[in-house]
């Protein structure tokens, strides 16, 4: 009996012990299985995110992105390059010609495909403009081979990278305008003040009054010199940020205005222009800033007005309104005007309309771009619009409070 019990007790020890060893394999089992899943779950949730983040880093891309096939199908485009040609409904699956439109940019990508190599290029394009317009624009296009390990079906196809390089393009042509703009600006007057001096010298002008002629033109053209000199300096120095440059306080700036057309009186009178002054709604004419600056500003914007224009009979009004905690002034003219693609360029620095006006007008390209900065030095903006042969208008709008 005794043995019975021991045995019986032995085989419940030892089912108890094998029960519990199962029953602890099962639910490491779980475990681990639990485990697993949540890797892949965040696995899974990873490369979602990863391709969440790589699709908004190519949508946000400024450049244009393709990815072509190596028979020049068109397997990826981003926004970025879309926005440079004509629409066209689902780019994905058509041919690149389709897309681009442009024998040459295919060429270059086919090259690339065809020799495995890297090539880039620069393009004159007609591409998409504002609006529904069409524009020249400069693109560099660059195609890069997809090596082996591309993902399938993209290898021996190649990505190409478009960038548009027109403002680059603009900004080089202006400084090399301006390089040669400024040489001939200041050429010209010291070639005349030479011619004159050695003629002196030489003793070819004698009489009083050819030498007093001469004395007079020399004087013209050292003053203008200066002028140009002046505006470098004045450019330079607004460049610079120098806090001290703007010194701020109330001012009449009626007085200041009327200062400038004074100093004018003698062009105005030649060119029988008007040039008035309007305060809307009989308003203060006082307004914070710089009157140095002030001065700059209304000097350049009148004569840039009376010079632009060769016609007589010009109407110049300067016009200050004060609206709320702004102070906007306006100058308006009604003469030549400039025209609408040359709008964005004029307050560049060395910038001058290519004439659509006499080559005698005189300039530096440096008056727009110093009221702009001296606007600018006051925390203000400055806009223009033009309707060539109706008018011109320059507004400026600056705080009323003093802000150093
Ligand atoms: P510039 O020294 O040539 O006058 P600005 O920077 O003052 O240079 O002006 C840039 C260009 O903008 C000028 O070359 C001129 O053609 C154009 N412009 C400026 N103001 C006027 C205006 N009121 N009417 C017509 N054209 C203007």
């Amino acid at each position: 009996m005794e043995l019975f019990i021991t045995v019986t007790l032995l085989f419940a020890v030892v089912f108890a012990v094998l029960w519990w060893r199962a029953l602890l394999g099962n639910w490491k089992m779980k475990r681990e299985h639990a485990a697993q899943d949540m890797e892949e779950l965040s696995y899974h949730e990873r490369t979602r995110q990863r391709a969440e983040m790589l699709h908004r880093l190519v949508e946000g891309i400024e450049d244009g992105l393709f990815i072509i096939s190596s028979r020049l199908t068109v397997l990826f485009v981003n926004r970025g390059a879309m926005k440079f040609f004509p629409p066209i409904s689902t780019p994905v699956g058509r041919t690149l010609l389709e897309c681009v439109r442009d024998h040459r940019i295919v060429e270059m990508v086919d090259g690339s495909v065809q020799s495995g190599q890297r090539q880039k290029q620069e393009f004159l394009v007609s591409s998409r403009g504002e609006g529904s317009g069409v524009e020249d624009r400069i693109f560099s296009v660059e195609a890069v081979p997809l090596n082996g390990d591309a993902p399938g079906g993209m290898e021996g196809g190649v990505l190409v990278i478009l960038r548009d390089e027109t403002e680059k393009h603009t900004l080089e042509r202006i400084r090399k305008d301006f390089v040669a703009n400024a040489s001939h600006e200041l050429r010209t007057p010291l070639s005349i003040i030479n011619g004159y001096l050695e003629n002196l010298v030489e003793g070819d002008i004698s009489e009083p009054d050819e030498t007093k002629r001469a004395f007079g033109i020399m004087r013209k053209h050292g003053d203008r010199l200066a002028q140009i000199v002046e505006d470098l300096l004045v450019i330079s120095r607004m460049e610079s940020g120098e806090p001290e440059a703007v010194r701020v306080e109330e001012f009449d700036f009626k007085a200041c205005a009327q200062d400038v057309i004074h100093r004018l009186t003698p062009v105005i009178t030649t060119k029988e222009a008007k040039v008035e002054v309007v305060l809307v709604d009989n308003c203060s004419p006082y307004i914070h800033g710089d009157r140095y600056y002030w001065d700059q500003i209304l000097f350049n914007l009148v004569s840039n007005a009376l010079k632009e224009n060769l016609a007589r009979g010009l109407q110049v009004t300067i016009l200050l309104k004060q609206e709320g905690d702004i102070s906007e002034i306006q100058v308006r003219d009604n003469g030549v005007g400039i025209p609408h693609a040359d709008l964005p360029f004029v307050f560049k620095r060395f910038y001058r309309v290519a004439r659509h006006h006499s080559k005698d007008i005189k300039g530096t390209g440096l008056g727009l771009s110093i009221v702009k900065r001296a606007v600018e030095a006051h925390h203000g903006t400055i806009t223009v619009h033009s309707r060539p042969g109706i008018e011109t208008l320059f507004t400026i709008r600056v705080p009323r409070a003093a802000r150093g």
